[in-house]
């Protein structure tokens, strides 16, 4: 092991010492996936990859979440971006994810009103500023945004805002790791799961997946001596021949979560089944928005009819998004597809896998 490649960790010496059992102990080759986009960026970030035993392969999955909305949502945005009167809202990492024919950044360019914001409080602000326009938010990320969106659709009924809506287009965690581990083409023999979307949701909300589809799954922090706990953690299991899911996270998520963020979450929102890039739609792994805040539904109050959207062309995000394929092995990486000229959200977004080997240089 090169300690030069763990000097820069916060704790280079818990680091490698995690290094060496890992290395001690990993006996069987294993692919793990990282499910979050946050850990795909640290464990590149780190250089963790490199330092790893050959028997052990991190693959990244779905826990992109621009990179996973699928095309027709993407085609969503943009024809309601070009209806009179809307003001759309939105969080940076959408603007320049291409939909079928054109994407948010060129739409502005043409002259849509498009705005970029931190929060979905900011979206209310415009919306109160603006009372004759109406104001979209599109909604788009998983558990950890959505307790979020739902409460300041709770403040808009509470300030009685007639002008702002919502493009719901969360997604959840869990049934998309139930969909994985039903999928014949994705190979995984154990999961990296996300600290943020868990320290919400809970360690419970991944019993009835994990009671399904037994397979060895570790919840973890994001600091590269969280990541290689989790991985030696993972290990174990492995050469073990165990299938639980441990907490390594423990001082952040809990087995309830956040009780409260997902009793707004509940209020507001309810299951649905979504389409996702690259895996099709899952069962009840969306969040529409319940009738009774139907109101602040931008799909009801602005309907617009978007084509059936194909994928870009040549663009292989969604087995990439599966961890079927690595970038380099798409023929436009590098080539066609750049973060400067992307063809799919996955060279876009800051969480997305080919925009992390395009980053670090990975080939
Ligand atoms: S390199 Fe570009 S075209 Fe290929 S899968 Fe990634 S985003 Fe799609």
């Amino acid at each position: 092991m090169d300690k030069k490649d763990i000097q820069g960790f916060e704790n280079a010496g818990l680091a490698e010492h995690l290094l060496q059992q890992i290395r001690r102990e990993s006996r069987h080759p294993i692919r793990l996936m990282e499910v979050c986009g946050t850990h795909t960026m640290a464990v590149f970030r780190t250089g963790i990859r490199s330092l790893l035993p050959e028997t052990i392969r991190l693959i990244s999955g779905p826990g992109c979440p621009v990179c996973v909305t699928a095309q027709e949502e993407i085609d969503t945005f943009l024809a309601m971006a070009r209806e009179e009167d809307v003001i759309i809202t939105t969080f940076g990492d959408l603007m320049r994810v291409p939909g079928t024919h054109t994407s948010l950044q060129q739409e502005r360019a043409n002259g849509r009103d498009i705005r970029v914001v931190y929060s979905p409080l900011d979206a209310l602000e415009i919306a109160v500023k603006n009372p004759g326009r109406k104001v979209v938010f599109l909604g788009v990320g998983f558990e950890t945004t959505a307790p979020t969106v739902a409460a300041v659709i709770l403040e808009a009924e509470k300030q009685k805002t007639k002008n702002f809506f919502v493009v719901a287009a969360h997604k959840q965690v869990p049934p998309a790791l139930e969909a994985l581990l039903e999928s014949e083409a994705v190979k995984i023999d154990g999961f990296l799961l996300p600290g943020h979307v868990s320290v919400i949701i809970g360690t419970k909300a991944y019993t009835s997946v994990m009671e399904a589809h037994p397979i060895p799954g570790v919840i973890c922090g994001f600091e590269p001596t969280d990541i290689l706990q989790g991985i030696l953690m993972l290990v174990r299991q492995a050469e073990a021949g165990a299938a639980t899911l441990q907490n390594a996270y423990s001082r952040v998520v809990t087995e309830d979560g956040n009780p409260k963020a997902m009793g707004i979450l509940h209020r507001v929102f309810e299951p649905e089944d979504a389409a996702w890039r690259g895996i099709g739609v899952i069962p009840k792994s969306g969040l529409k928005i319940r009738e009774t805040f139907s109101r602040f539904d931008a799909r009801k109050a602005i309907p617009v009819t978007v084509p059936e959207s194909p994928p870009p062309r040549g663009c292989a995000c969604g087995q990439v998004l599966t961890g079927v394929l690595s970038p380099p092995r798409c023929a436009l990486f590098r080539k066609r597809c750049t973060p400067e000229d992307p063809v799919g959200p996955c060279m876009v977004s800051s969480e997305g896998t080919c925009a992390a080997y395009y980053r670090y240089h990975m080939d």
